[in-house]
């Protein structure tokens, strides 16, 4: 946050060389916890962000492109997804649209930080309407690898909706193949996860090796993007699975689930858009292939800025 120029802004680095600014006109909430530095700003052109350690994590002007984006595919990759966890996902925003999935018995929801979904709960309703006050929603507050490694049940579906790797910060441990492992031990037979994965733009190198990290761990390795405008960048997801594709999935069928799902109120996933989610250009088809490498705990990719 800054007020060098006459107005107050909040300049987000892309990279160490290209930066987009956002003029604030109020802010909310600054402070630090004790993993994380944490804004909470009224930007003019997307409305309530959160920020944490600089990174714009959220805008109420779009935070369902990225939420309805990382969760719905992987929910309806799974025929029958009963039990979910959900590692990080600070604003409910994620747990809100894992829970418009009537078949869901039990959402946990384990984010490292209290004092984020606390300040969320109080301050960002507009994101989660109330998915904290769901009975069938379990919200602990501990490292989610570690939760993972000491939890003894298995999971249908895994989200992972963590903070970008940055160097020194609490998520980047969750990006590699020792964490992978972790968590295919905790999904069940035909178990599906999904990981938010940095952008496709600003950041190649953490998209294509978080892909292949995730190919190297699960029978099925799934890449896709879409794009976020208070990112100003296409975002990166990428899904892994145990038996079930995402790309063999009909549209017919996504519209029967979602029906029998009783899933309501989407404003960005389709069943059309589903294909052209996981639809790459040629040239990240090509990043894929040729760029990246396997990310381990001694080895870890980090943000570029
Ligand atoms: N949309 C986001 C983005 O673009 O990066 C992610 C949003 S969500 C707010 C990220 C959450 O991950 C934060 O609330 C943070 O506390 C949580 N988090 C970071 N590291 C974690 C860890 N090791 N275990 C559990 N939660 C973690």
């Amino acid at each position: 946050m800054s007020e060098e120029t006459s107005w107050l802004h909040f300049t987000e680095m892309q990279t160490p060389n290209t930066a987009v600014l956002h003029k604030v006109k109020r802010v909310v909430y600054r402070g630090r916890t004790r993993f994380q530095q944490v804004d909470l700003v009224e930007t003019y052109d997307f409305g309530l962000c959160l920020i944490l350690d600089g990174k714009l994590q959220s805008s109420v002007m779009d935070e369902w492109i990225y939420h309805e984006a990382l969760v719905h595919p992987a929910m309806l990759t799974h025929p029958h997804p009963k039990r979910v966890v959900i590692i990080g996902g600070g604003e409910g925003a994620t747990a809100r649209e894992v829970l418009k999935h009537d078949a869901v018995e039990e959402v946990v929801m384990v984010d490292l930080d209290e004092e984020v979904v606390n300040l969320a709960r109080r301050k960002l309703r507009v994101m989660h309407r109330g998915a904290f006050d769901n009975p069938k929603l379990k919200l602990l507050h501990q490292d989610g690898r570690k939760y993972l490694e000491e939890e003894e049940d298995t999971f249908d579906v895994a989200i992972i909706d963590i903070t970008d790797p940055l160097s020194g910060g609490p998520s980047y441990l969750l990006y590699t193949k020792e964490f992978y492992d972790i968590l295919a031990g905790k999904l069940s037979e035909d178990g599906v996860m999904v990981t938010q994965a940095t952008s496709t733009c600003y950041s190649r190198e953490c998209f294509t090796s978080i892909a292949k990290t995730i190919a190297a761990t699960f029978p099925i390795a799934r890449p896709y993007r879409a794009w976020i405008p208070s990112f100003s960048s296409e975002w990166g997801f990428v899904l892994g699975s145990k038996h079930h594709d995402p790309v063999k999935l009909s549209a017919r069928t996504i519209a029967q689930r979602l029906r029998s799902r009783g899933v309501r109120n989407l404003k960005f996933y389709t069943p059309r858009l589903h294909r052209y989610l996981f639809s790459l250009p040629k040239f990240l088809e090509k990043a894929l292939r040729t760029e990246g490498r396997v990310i381990r705990d001694g080895e870890p990719v980090f943000m570029p800025a």
